[in-house]
This record gives C-alpha cells, sequence and structure tokens, in this order.
C-alpha cells in the first residue's frame, strides 16, 4: 500500500489515554484513502501526507474532546444529564472533520454531520456507507438555518465547531443548537486573553459562558491549539442565530 496512516499508539496512549482498536485503525485508514480519492474531483483538504493527515486531522480533531468521551470525564467538562447516548453535531464539518474521527471512535453518540455544501455531504454519505458508520447521519443546510429549526435547536449535548469563522460566528452557529448545560467546543489555532475579552459580549448575549479554554501542543510538529469550551447556561433569544450571512458580516 502506498498510503499508509502511521499508528502512533504510543502518542494517542500518552497525549489522549487511550488506543484505537485495529477495526478503528482501519475506519481510519479507509477514510484517509477516500479523502485522497475525493480530493481528485473536490477540494477537500489541502492535507494529504500521511503523518501530516494524522497529526492535522485525526489527532487535532479527536484530543479536544476525548476528556469528554472516556469514562472518567474531565471533571471540568461534565455533560448535561447522563445521557447513555449523547447527541453531537459538526458544524461545517467539509471533508468530515471533527465529526468523522469522532463517530469512529464514539459509537455510543449520534453525530450529525452539517455543512451547507451538498457535495461535500454527498461525498461524506459515501464515507459512511463505506466504514460503516451508522451512528452518524449527514443536513445540507446553514447554521443560520438549522438554528432555527424545532428538530435541531435545542436538541445537542455537544457542538463542534473547526475552521468555520471567527469564534463570535462560531458561537452564534453553536449555541443556539445545545440543550441547557450543553456544551459548545470551538477549534482554535491560536488565541490571546485579549481575543478572550473580544468574545465574552457575544456569547454572553448567547445565554453561554466560556467555561474553559486549553492549550495542546501537536505531538509531531509541535504546533499550538486552542480549544474554547462554552457552555450554555441560559436561554438563547430567539433571534439568534441572525439571518443567512448576518453572523459572519456583522459579527458580535
Ligand atoms: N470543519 C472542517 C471544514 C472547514 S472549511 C475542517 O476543519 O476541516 C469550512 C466549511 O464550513 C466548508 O465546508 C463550508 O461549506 C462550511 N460552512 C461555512 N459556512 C457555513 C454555514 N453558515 N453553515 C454551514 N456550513 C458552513
Amino acid at each position: 500500500m502506498t498510503n499508509l496512516l502511521p499508528e502512533m499508539a504510543e502518542i494517542w496512549q500518552q497525549t489522549l489515554n487511550w488506543q484505537p482498536t485495529v477495526q478503528e485503525q482501519a475506519q481510519f485508514q479507509k477514510l484517509y484513502e477516500l479523502i485522497l480519492e475525493g480530493n481528485r474531483q473536490l477540494n477537500l483538504t489541502r492535507i494529504t501526507d500521511p503523518q501530516e493527515f494524522w497529526e492535522k486531522h485525526l489527532w487535532d480533531s479527536l484530543r479536544p474532546i476525548a476528556p469528554l468521551l472516556s469514562a472518567n470525564f474531565s471533571p471540568t467538562l461534565l455533560l448535561p444529564g447522563t445521557s447513555a447516548s449523547p447527541a453531537l453535531i459538526d458544524i461545517g464539518t467539509g471533508a468530515g472533520f471533527p465529526g468523522i474521527p469522532v463517530t469512529i471512535i464514539a459509537p455510543n453518540c449520534t453525530m450529525t454531520l452539517m455543512d451547507s455544501t451538498r457535495k461535500k455531504i454527498t461525498f461524506i454519505d459515501n464515507i459512511l456507507t463505506e466504514l460503516a458508520l451508522t451512528n452518524a447521519k449527514t443536513i445540507v443546510g446553514r447554521a443560520e438555518e438549522i438554528g432555527h429549526h424545532p428538530q435541531h435547536r435545542l436538541a445537542y449535548d455537544i457542538a463542534l465547531i473547526r475552521a468555520v469563522g471567527a469564534a463570535s460566528v462560531c458561537a452564534e452557529y453553536t449555541l443556539p443548537l445545545l440543550k441547557p448545560g450543553g456544551l459548545a467546543l470551538i477549534y482554535r489555532g491560536n488565541w490571546t486573553d485579549e481575543e478572550t475579552r473580544g468574545l465574552e459580549n457575544a456569547v454572553d448575549q448567547l445565554g453561554g459562558i466560556i467555561e474553559a479554554i486549553e492549550q495542546f501542543t501537536t505531538p509531531l510538529s509541535h504546533s499550538i491549539r486552542h480549544c474554547l469550551y462554552l457552555r450554555k447556561v441560559a436561554k438563547t433569544p430567539a433571534n439568534f442565530p441572525r439571518a443567512v450571512g448576518i453572523p459572519s458580516q456583522k459579527p458580535l
């Protein structure tokens, strides 16, 4: 095989206290191959080198959420209730990140993979079939619209969002979808205290709080990552999210 993903069992163990099973590793490999193949027709990702794919797509997707999925939940990041099958949504999933790696390692979760581009969702539908992932479904839609849909508003325990826009835009896309007590995970690269201060007002207007901000160092290239954990603590006013395009044009 020409494009073999590394397994990195020791690094998974050290950083997530977890290792993929043989089946999960095979699903990661298949995901990688399908994305390389899909890249020929769709502009899915610039990251095609096996080590880089492992780090920037698999490790990056899983590191921020792993503490929430493990049996001994992080004390600071408890989920609402004790749902045996938490409902997750990945907004602007693109080629399936972070949603697909999470779907692979958390079969007890139900994942909704959402993107505004139909072509990307069609591609993901095929991945779900090929990887035999039955705990995920897809929707084509815009976060600004889905956030008002009775089937989706107030429906999720966790919302994931990576590389979709400014943090306040991500907050406006995610918080309306959460159940009371739910968590939004906003994946970032660099992040500063000044940005935190700028985000506070937006999160407050949306009925959330910034509960935690974690910093991670990626294990191969030693790059900096952050994850913002927003907790929904109050009702999100009915006018949020605002109409299509407004959140990014006039960020809170
Ligand atoms: N989350 C993926 C893809 C990021 S690219 C990753 O980190 O690799 C951003 C994606 O968000 C694109 O696929 C785009 O179609 C989608 N997107 C942008 N604005 C959106 C919106 N308002 N609602 C839903 N999807 C959106």
